[in-house]
């Protein structure tokens, strides 16, 4: 590798230059089985990744998207129901609850962790309030004690977004136990990521565990009789192989994100950007790692940082209050004041668990450089 190979957000191929035997005798072993639709391997990828979450059961889907859906469905969440969830988000957590027909209600974050915040959640409650979705933005888990803890007294189901957070803690506790529900993604650029869609569920309670795996395969229990009106939700066979495969690797994947992000933190220290900041009871899976700076620098930045071969991004620039999308809920610019300004500033940095030293090393220079000096 060359001093000025390009840096990306993400490095699949050189993930996939170190589990390229295990990943390809999967694939193999699928193909040799031809047995393409739920099967064995999607069973064991579900057993592996429940006992990994530390819960009772997971429930292979086509997407994290899909997840979010069946989870409302299941909970029997509908037309004439408003879910609460947050506007910084990738716009999936929201298309979801419009996709059951009922209405998102966006609140603020916390401007330390960009994580709902648990008090603007109590304030939004109303008798139409059905479900509470929080997000574990960048791999951070919400508040999820006190977000619960609101939700229980108000008798609502919590699903947690749990698409970035793929091996992260809150109290000790993984993601995926932390909620009645959580969704994960296995989207190609996740923590843990498939080789095309895939999602899961992973809960402990059985009804939802039943309902969702009912629901992903047509409302089947058996191959013509439909005991509901599902959907062709199903986690791809081959998929699951693929993340059989890479979930033995995926505790030290995350430890590589933790210990680059602990980096970022020493060699960024002092510089004029705001550092993420991580609630004493989480530890973050580092999904994404975000600085913030000040709005009229951020377009400045990432070209300086496109010149110097790395590449930056921002998760998410338009928050979800104020997209197209849902212009019909009318919300303005100002409702949301923390999310429009994080939206404003946040930038994302390389991070993946083959980012050597000295590729971080160039991005920090490269920033510092340009925080310093301005645009070269
Ligand atoms: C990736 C992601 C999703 C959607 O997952 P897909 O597998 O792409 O459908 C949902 N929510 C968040 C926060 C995500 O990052």
């Amino acid at each position: 590798m060359s001093y000025s190979d390009p840096i990306p957000l993400v490095d699949l191929k050189a993930q996939y230059a170190t589990i390229r035997g295990e990943v390809d005798a999967a694939i193999a072993g699928v193909v040799e089985s031809a047995s393409f639709i739920l099967g064995p391997a999607v069973r064991e990828f579900e057993d592996s990744f429940a006992r990994y979450c530390g819960a009772a059961h997971c429930v292979g889907v086509s997407s994290g998207s899909a997840a979010l859906e069946l989870s409302l469905r299941v909970l029997e969440v509908g037309p004439g129901d408003d879910v609460v969830t947050v506007a910084h988000t990738f716009i999936a957590t929201a298309e979801a609850i419009s996709a059951v027909g009922a209405r998102p209600l966006f609140v603020d974050i916390d401007p330390r962790t960009y994580t709902m915040e648990p008090q603007a959640l109590e304030r939004a409650i109303t008798p139409a309030t059905r479900a509470v979705i929080p997000v574990a933005l960048y791999g951070q888990p919400a508040d999820m004690e006190a977000i619960c803890a609101i939700a229980r007294k108000h008798g609502l189901p919590v699903i947690d977004d749990a698409a970035q957070a793929h091996g992260a803690c809150f109290g000790g506790r993984r993601s995926g136990v932390l909620a009645d529900v959580s969704c994960f993604s296995f989207y190609p650029g996740k923590n843990l990521g498939a080789y095309g869609d895939a999602g899961a569920i992973v809960t402990d309670d059985a009804q939802i565990a039943e309902g969702v795996r009912l629901l992903r395969n047509h409302g089947r229990r058996e191959k013509y009789v439909h005991a509901v009106a599902g959907f062709g939700e199903r986690l791809d066979t081959l998929q699951a192989a693929v993340l059989s495969a890479k979930l033995p690797h995926l505790e030290a994947w995350v430890a590589a994100r933790r210990r680059i992000a602990a980096r970022y933190m020493r060699l960024l220290d002092g510089a004029p950007v705001t550092l993420p900041w991580v609630h004493p009871c989480a530890e973050p899976a580092w999904h994404l790692y975000v600085i913030g700076v000040e709005p009229h620098l951020r377009d400045g930045l990432i070209a300086h940082l496109r010149h110097a071969g790395i590449e930056g991004g921002v998760h998410y620039p338009l928050p979800l209050h104020l997209q197209p999308a849902y212009a019909h809920l009318a919300y303005r610019r100002g409702d949301l004041p923390v999310t429009e300004d994080v939206a404003a500033r946040c930038v994302s940095l390389p991070i993946y668990p083959e980012l050597s030293e000295a590729q971080q090393d160039r991005v920090v220079a490269a920033l510092r450089d340009f925080l310093e000096n301005g645009t070269a």
